[in-house]
């Protein structure tokens, strides 16, 4: 364990993570960690997540169109796909996946990853 995995910044970050229990913005971390570590600024929060990556820690949740959100390797080691609510630009983990997906490639072809966002209203904007 390196110096800097035991920073309260990064505790900071780690802990936004596990209480929001979906992926997260830099601004989503920022809002939850600064109220832990309250002179924390958005930089510092980059940086943290920065550093998370590097550890194996992090990874990148890719949004088309949209900034990068972030979850816990641990959670994005098993399979799952996501879900995006339109009204309040929230990520939510998705536990299922449809499967046979392999059925809609073109003859010929091989299927090696698939991704999935489904978009709509959260239970809070519905
Ligand atoms: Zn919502
Ligand atoms: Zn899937």
């Amino acid at each position: 364990m390196t110096l800097q995995r035991t920073t309260k910044q990064l505790q900071a970050v780690q802990a936004a993570f596990e209480t929001a229990g979906r992926p997260l913005s830099i601004e989503e971390l920022h809002a939850l960690a600064a109220e832990q570590v309250t002179s924390l600024g958005v930089r510092t929060v980059y940086r943290a997540v920065r550093r998370l990556q590097e550890l194996g820690d992090v990874v990148a949740v890719s949004v088309p169109g949209g900034s990068d959100r972030y979850e816990l390797a641990t959670v994005a080691s098993h399979h799952h796909h996501h879900f995006h609510c339109t009204a309040c630009d929230r990520f939510f983990d998705i536990h299922g996946c449809p499967g046979g997906l392999h059925k809609l490639v073109p003859e010929g072809f091989q299927l090696e990853h698939h991704e999935l966002t489904l978009s709509g209203l959260c239970d809070s904007c519905a």
